[in-house]
C-alpha cells in the first residue's frame, strides 16, 4: 500500500515492520537498526547478499554519536557542509550496532537523508533506520513509489515523498588513516567534494570483496540489454535490433530508419539527467525493447556518475 499519513509511517516502523522511504536520492527499504529480524528482512526482499552492508539513516549530526565511535575532524566538517544531504560517511561503528547491519563489519555507513518527510519521521522515532535503496539486489534503483511498488507490491507500505530531488545514490566517503576516500560516487559531485578537502582518491572498483555493492561492475542495470557508447550513429549502423531505446546526453538524432527508435532523455543538463536517470530506465525497461543504447556524457559534474551507473549497468552486455 502507497501511504502518506505519518503517523501510520511511524507506528509500522515502531512495530518492527519494514517501510519503503522516499528520500532525496532515492527511495530505501527501511528498517529499526536495533530489530535484527527486521534487518534480516531487508535482506531477504532485496536478495542482497549478506556481505553487502546497509546505510544508517539518522536525523541530524547530532546523532552520530549514537551510531559511530572515533569520528574524525575532517568527518565532521563534511557533515556540517552537506548534511542534510547526499553524503554517506563510513565511520568506526559502536558495539551496539548490529553486525547484520553492517555485514560484520568494523565500520558503520550513517547519513542524514534531505527530505522533509522522512526527516520529520527520522526525527520521531526513537532509533535510526537502516535503509538500503528499495530495488531488487542488482536493479535500477526506485526513484518514485511507483518504482518501488512495482518491485515490492503489498509486500512492504510505501511512504509517499514524490519524485526523488536527486535521483541517484549518495556519495559514499570513508576514511582510511584519516584520510577521506571516495568508496561510491554519488550525487554529491566531486568537484563539490574536493572544494572541502583537496583532491581525493576514488577506490570504487572491487567484484570480489567489496566494501560497498556500489562497487560491483554489474549494478544498476535494468532487465533489457544496455549498450553504452559515445558515438551513437556508428553504434547504430549495424544492428539488428527492431525496437530500440535510445537514452541520449548530446546527440541530435535525426536518421529514421530503423524500424523503431524511442528517444528519452535528450538533454544537456547533466543534473537533470541524473534526476530522470533511473525514471527514463524504468520507463524503457517497461517498452519491451530488444535494446537501450546509452550515449556517454562529458565527465565533468554529475556526467562522471552518470556514466558510472551506465558503464555498471552495461557491464557484461553480449552483443548478437
Ligand atoms: P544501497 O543503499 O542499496 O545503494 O546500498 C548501501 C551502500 O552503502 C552500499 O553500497 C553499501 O555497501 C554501502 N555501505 C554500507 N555500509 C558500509 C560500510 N561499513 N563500509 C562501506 N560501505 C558501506
Ligand atoms: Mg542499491
Amino acid at each position: 500500500m502507497i501511504v502518506t499519513d505519518l503517523e501510520h509511517a511511524k507506528r509500522a516502523l515502531e512495530d518492527d515492520k519494514n517501510l519503503i522511504i522516499p528520500t532525496e536520492t532515492v527511495y530505501g527499504l527501511a528498517g529499526n537498526i536495533y530489530n535484527d529480524e527486521t534487518i534480516n528482512n531487508i535482506y531477504r526482499l532485496k536478495q542482497r547478499p549478506s556481505n553487502n552492508p546497509l546505510i544508517v539513516h539518522i536525523s541530524s549530526t547530532d546523532a552520530l554519536g549514537q551510531v559511530a565511535i572515533d569520528i574524525p575532524d575532517i568527518a565532521y566538517t563534511l557533515a556540517e557542509k552537506f548534511w542534510p544531504g547526499a553524503l554517506t560517511l563510513v565511520l568506526k561503528k559502536k558495539d551496539s550496532i548490529s553486525n547484520i547491519v553492517t555485514a560484520g563489519k568494523a565500520t558503520v555507513a550513517v547519513r542524514v537523508p534531505n527530505h522533509n518527510t522522512s526527516l520529520s519521521l527520522l526525527k520521531s522515532l526513537e532509533f535510526p533506520l537502516a535503509a538500503p535503496s528499495a530495488n531488487p539486489f542488482g536493479k535500477v534503483s526506485p526513484t518514485s513509489a511507483a518504482h518501488a511498488y512495482r518491485y515490492f507490491g503489498e509486500k512492504v507500505d510505501i511512504l509517499e515523498g514524490g519524485k526523488c530531488a536527486l535521483g541517484i545514490e549518495s556519495t559514499i566517503i570513508g576514511f582510511e588513516e584519516g584520510t577521506p576516500v571516495i568508496y561510491r560516487l554519488g550525487s554529491l559531485s566531486l568537484e563539490e567534494i574536493e572544494f572541502q578537502v583537496g583532491n581525493i582518491n576514488i577506490k570504487n572498483y572491487d567484484n570480489s570483496s567489496p566494501i560497498a555493492p556500489g562497487m560491483m561492475l554489474k549494478h544498476y542495470a535494468p532487465t533489457t540489454p544496455l549498450l553504452l557508447t559515445d558515438n551513437i550513429p556508428e553504434t547504430l549502423k549495424n544492428k539488428s535490433a527492431k525496437r530500440i531505446g535510445l537514452l541520449l546526453s548530446q546527440t541530435e538524432y535525426t536518421d529514421r530508419e530503423k524500424s523503431t527508435i524511442i528517444i528519452i532523455n535528450n538533454k544537456s543538463n547533466s543534473l537533470l539527467a541524473a534526476k530522470n536517470l533511473y525514471s527514463d530506465l524504468h520507463h524503457l525497461d517497461s517498452l519491451n525493447l530488444d535494446l537501450i543504447i546509452a550515449e556517454k556524457w562529458d565527465e565533468n559534474g554529475l556526467g562522471k556518475v552518470i556514466n558510472d551507473r551506465l558503464t555498471r549497468a552495461s557491464y557484461n552486455f553480449q552483443e548478437n
